[in-house]
């Protein structure tokens, strides 16, 4: 994997009409460095990612570009995709674009000062720039006194400026690694059903909601399983390596048995509260035991969804290959606020809702752990 490490990391606001503000930043990962002195520039300002494409060079050139844009919590998780993407790509477009540097509104739906970090990346042949992201609650100053009047006098200093030192290093490709557990099928000849969360986490918190609840709740799975008695077909874990900088475990999963046959995939990686939706996508074999699955989470308060499951990071080249998958949609309400951050630290786990999950994940896996092949490929 490619090793990127944090640094120095600080902001403050400049302007003739105040003083100093400073922000609660962190850097992105792939961020390149401002060098210990910093540096300093004029803000270009975009309400949201789409406005960041639309705007002409002239426009960013030579100045630190802002985007806006808060994230609204859903109950799926769905805005991640949509305003994540001032994340994903902010910065490689205002990079190409000729900005110095890049400060996003942090892609979190709290109103803590902790800013949100998460990976970005830049396309080949594009310089990376220094690309950091604030807290929620600086991003809303920011836009306060980004909306002051201007004064009328044409070559009065801008309102606005932001001083950035962010020093991270790169460290070059370092060895990082899956673990992978079988709990044996009795039947030599079934394929097995593999099982998926990621090992690593985001440096500034433990990584308790992303993913060790979900690793924890995987295995307490497969535990359980295995202590009712053999299962039919193997239970395959992989906890993966590298996937928080670009899925790296899971790719190399795939080409290590993406042509081995496997039953179904699932992933656990949404944090730690309540299952509230089974959705599917299974082969037409598979009707009967979509309804067998779907009978048994009810009484734990999960609905039947309508849309085909989607899968997860690190099973999602298997799924792309055509291995049937399904997802267990934890509620996602709230994991935004602590996505990424310093605050993601055990404290967050509610254990009655991560014991949902156990026991959800139990029923589901014991279901297809001994489904038929007749019903599962
Ligand atoms: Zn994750």
């Amino acid at each position: 994997m490619p090793v990127w490490v944090r640094g120095a990391e600080e902001a403050w606001l400049s302007g003739p009409l105040f003083r100093s503000q400073k922000l609660a930043i962190t850097a992105l990962g792939n961020s390149a460095s401002t060098g210990t002195q910093g540096i300093e520039g004029e803000i270009a300002y975009f309400e949201s990612f789409d406005a960041l494409v639309a705007a002409p060079d002239a426009q960013i050139k030579g100045k630190i570009v802002f985007v806006d844009h808060k994230m609204q919590p859903t109950q799926d998780g769905s805005g991640y995709g949509y305003y994540g993407r001032g994340r994903f790509t902010g910065p490689n477009v205002a990079a190409k674009k000729g900005a110095i540097a890049i400060v996003i509104r942090s892609i979190g739906t709290d109103n803590h000062r902790n800013p949100h970090t998460g990976v970005t990346n830049f396309e080949a042949g594009v310089k990376p720039i220094p690309a950091g992201a604030i807290s929620n609650p600086d991003a809303d100053q920011l836009v306060r006194l980004w909306r002051r009047p201007m004064p009328a006098r044409s070559d009065a200093p801008p309102l606005i400026k932001m001083k950035l030192i962010l020093t991270p290093q790169n460290l070059g490709t370092k060895q990082s690694g899956n673990v992978i557990a079988d709990v044996p099928g009795r039947d030599p000849t079934a394929s097995p059903v593999i099982i998926a969360c990621h090992l690593d986490s985001w440096d500034l918190g433990t990584g308790a909601i992303d993913d060790a609840a979900g690793c924890g709740i995987i295995t307490a799975a497969a535990t359980h399983v295995m202590s009712a008695g053999q299962p039919r077909r193997t239970i395959r874990i992989l906890w993966a390596g590298a996937e928080e900088v670009g899925v790296f475990g899971g790719k190399a999963y795939f080409d290590a048995h993406g042509k081995e046959k496997h039953a179904v995939a699932l992933e656990s990686d949404f944090g730690a509260d309540r299952v509230w939706r089974v959705d599917f996508k299974l082969p037409d074999s598979a009707k009967a035991l979509s309804d067998r699955i779907a009978a048994a989470v009810m009484p734990f308060g999960v609905v039947r969804g309508k849309q085909p499951a989607s899968g997860g990071a690190d099973i999602g080249a298997l799924v792309q290959a055509g291995v049937p998958a399904i997802d267990l949609a934890q509620d996602g309400t709230r994991y935004f606020d602590i996505h990424h951050t310093p605050d993601d630290t055990l404290d967050k786990v509610d254990p009655a809702q991560l014991r949902q999950n156990v026991v959800v994940w139990t029923a589901v896996l014991a279901i297809l752990a001994n489904s038929s092949d007749t019903e599962l490929p």
